[in-house]
């Protein structure tokens, strides 16, 4: 609705107006509105205005009104030609020398003085259209977004459905492959094998033109199941499912393997010189050794294949986290218009065409070294030769944030919850740690049921997420032996898992069956259901200030610290004593109560390092007294930190209780039942 329209309706239809008269009657003053209904002038008596039959009664009110004040008289006066009845009310000027009117117009003779429809209904009629207007307007917003709404839902639901579909399509992908490359590779086997038997003359001798014809065959089934290979390891990669198996190596036993490897491949004579030397200094690598090797193999053959004479050398860069492997060839070298396109599927430059090759070998190498976290970078000259070199981190990206992942793990914190989760794939295990640790908790990785064994045997965790497929192995019996144990059979098991085995894995007992891949919100939602177990970290507050008291309650809030609260030295000693805290937070200056007795912060150190066991329970310092040097000094011989009130922050609270924990070598989230 426009304001303006608003304010113009109410100034021009107000139905108040006021006047002001002299003794005589006589109009001094008259608002906007007076001059505007009645249209009066000043200097004319409002007797003047008197509707016929009616002046008697305004002259009385012109009377009265000049010496007490009058209230709802009716009046009916003229507005032009129009009689207007007006509800007065009067008072007169206290010296005696007039009175105001305040006149009200009675509403159905509004319209009148407005000019009919041409004044009022029509604004009125502007305004009701206006609100109709408006009303239809958020009849069409509201519809608009109930169908957005439905947009929504139906968008979401697609989404969610090709999310499945999705999943199914890589698993589909994944069996197709593992199908098909052993349907292609039986038969070629078959005629690799038969065909070297016919050769080895095993069942009787060949002609000569028979071993011709057999060596044919066995060259070509050679030629297929490169190719076969190269497709189906092509294909791995695009679909996803080829997996980074990493190992610690050094790049010397690498070498040795290729040089065993490749030397038959040497053409005999000494037309090309193959040479693989390993750096002087050890080059140690943790990564996918057998990818490594598949993709130095790939380039020292193209090496030796495209050069008619010279040399392929193997030269090593390594860096603090990077290695680099240049082959190095003085071949025919790649002009520099087919430079861009040998990584292409299937391209072969025109040079090269007389040469056996499939055009998947540099294609296939450049994907294998992007799983590696690298590259491949060439250069070339036409004639003169080539040098590809692969660059790769020398520990591979996911070891390196599994290693970190598994190292935090190490270091149990207090203030997280920690969910063991079963799992080999390590993308997977990142892609958990970086939700769930911003959700407050701690991943615990296993990789195999033996690490998770391990484990469970000492961290009590929240839940678990198992995975079912793993490495070599299924989780089927770890599920049911968790369930069947008294120790750890309420800890909720969340199976996440590609095989839709949900009656199974509910069976044995699992509590919630999900595919992958995982709805991250409705893992969190599941998480948050489990309640806080009691038994965490024990944080002991001594203070006798209630508020002081109060602030560490609040900056402990939402994280699985326990607080216990001591409002004396004395109470504090007990409660460390009969509870064991894991850590204790401890005010500078203890007030002296009747009784308590005097018990300053060193007389409560003192009592707690006399006894052996609150002895290694380690203290913080919370001081607003500001600590003098020898105070200061005793202090850190006996307590782990010193914290200032005033400036006391959540972060910082809890990673000094944490420092103090770590310090202390105390491993909180212990659970007692598995005796960790
Ligand atoms: P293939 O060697 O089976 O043809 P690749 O994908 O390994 O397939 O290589 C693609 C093309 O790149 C080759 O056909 C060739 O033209 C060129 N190429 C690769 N390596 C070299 C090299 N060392 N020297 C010259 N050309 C090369």
């Amino acid at each position: 609705m426009s304001s303006p329209l608003v304010s113009r309706l109410v100034e021009r239809h107000s139905r108040e107006l006021a006047l002001a008269c002299d003794a005589s009657a006589v109009i001094t003053w008259r608002d906007d509105r007076a001059l505007r209904v009645l249209g009066v002038r000043l200097g004319q008596r409002l007797t003047e205005l008197a509707c016929p039959g009616a002046e008697e009664k305004l002259g009385i009110f012109c009377e009265r009104a000049a010496r007490e004040p009058l209230e709802g008289w009716e009046l009916c006066v003229l507005a032009g030609d129009r009689p207007v009845t007006l509800v007065c009310a009067s008072a007169p000027e206290p010296d005696g020398t007039g009175f105001a009117v305040l006149a009200s117009v009675l509403p159905e003779d509004l319209v009148a003085v407005s000019g009919s429809t041409s004044g009022a209904l029509r604004e009125v009629d502007a305004l009701n259209r206006e609100l109709a207007r408006q009303g239809r307007e958020l009849l069409r917003v509201n519809h608009e977004l109930s169908e957005s709404n439905r947009g929504i839902v139906q968008l979401h639901d697609e989404l969610a459905q090709r999310a499945e579909e999705a999943a199914t399509s890589a698993e589909v992908k994944s069996r197709l492959v593992a199908n098909v490359s052993h349907e292609f590779r039986t038969p070629i086997h078959s005629i690799l094998g038969l065909s070297q038997l016919l050769l080895d003359e095993t069942d009787g001798p060949l002609s000569e033109e028979q071993r011709t014809q057999v060596r044919f065959v066995r060259s070509a089934a050679e030629e297929l199941a490169l190719l076969v290979n190269d497709m189906l390891d092509l294909a791995r990669l695009e679909s996803g499912i080829a997996s980074v198996r990493a190992s610690k190596f050094a790049i010397a036993d690498l070498f040795e393997t290729l040089r065993g490897m490749l030397r038959p491949l040497v053409p005999e004579g000494d037309r090309v010189q193959l040479s693989i030397d390993a750096p002087r200094d050890e080059v140690l690598l943790e990564t996918d050794r057998g990818k490594v090797a598949q993709i130095l193999r790939n380039l020292i053959t193209n090496g030796l294949k495209y050069t008619e004479r010279g040399d392929v050398r193997v030269a090593v860069a390594a860096s603090s986290n990077e290695v680099r492997v240049s082959v190095i060839d003085t071949g025919m070298g790649i002009a520099p218009a087919d430079l861009p396109r040998v990584f292409e599927e299937f391209y072969r430059a025109p040079a090269a065409l007389h040469l056996r090759g499939t055009g998947l070998g540099l294609p296939l190498s450049r994907k294998l070294a992007e799983l590696l976290g690298g590259a491949i970078e060439v250069e070339s000259e036409l004639g003169k030769g080539s040098r590809f070199t692969l660059v790769i981190p020398r520990v591979h990206p996911e070891v390196r944030t599994v290693e970190e992942i598994r190292e935090r793990g190490r270091q149990r914190d207090p203030s997280r919850q920690p969910v063991l989760v079963v799992e080999d794939d390590r993308k997977t295990i990142f892609v958990y740690e970086r939700y769930l640790s911003l959700a407050g908790y701690q991943v615990i990785p296993a990789r195999s049921i033996a690490d998770a064994r391990a484990l469970l045997a000492e961290v009590n965790p929240a839940a678990i997420v198992l995975d079912i497929m793993l490495e070599g192995e299924t989780s089927w019996e770890f599920l049911s032996e968790v369930k069947s144990s008294p120790a750890t059979r309420d800890i909720p098991v969340l199976v996440v898992t590609v095989m839709n085995r949900e009656q199974k894995a509910r069976a044995l007992g699992a509590d919630e069956f999900w595919l992958k891949p995982l709805d991250q919100d409705r893992l969190l939602r599941r998480l948050e259901q489990i309640p806080k177990r009691a038994g965490q970290a024990k944080v002991l507050v001594i203070d006798d200030d209630e508020r002081a008291r109060y602030v560490v309650r609040r900056l402990l809030d939402g994280t699985s610290f326990q607080l216990i609260e001591a409002a004396t030295g004395h109470d504090g000693v007990r409660l460390a004593h009969d509870q064991q805290p894991q850590v204790i937070i401890l005010d500078f200056l203890l007030e002296e109560t009747p009784s308590a007795g005097r018990m300053t912060a060193f007389d409560v150190i003192d009592a707690l390092k006399s006894d052996p066991r609150t002895r290694p329970i380690p203290v913080v310092i919370l001081s607003s007294h500001a600590l003098g040097d020898a105070e200061r000094q005793r202090l850190a011989q006996t307590t782990e930190s010193i914290l200032s009130k005033e400036n006391l922050s959540r972060e910082l609270a809890i990673q000094r209780i944490r420092d103090a924990l770590h310090k202390a070598g105390i491993h909180p989230v212990s659970n007692p039942g598995h005796g960790g």
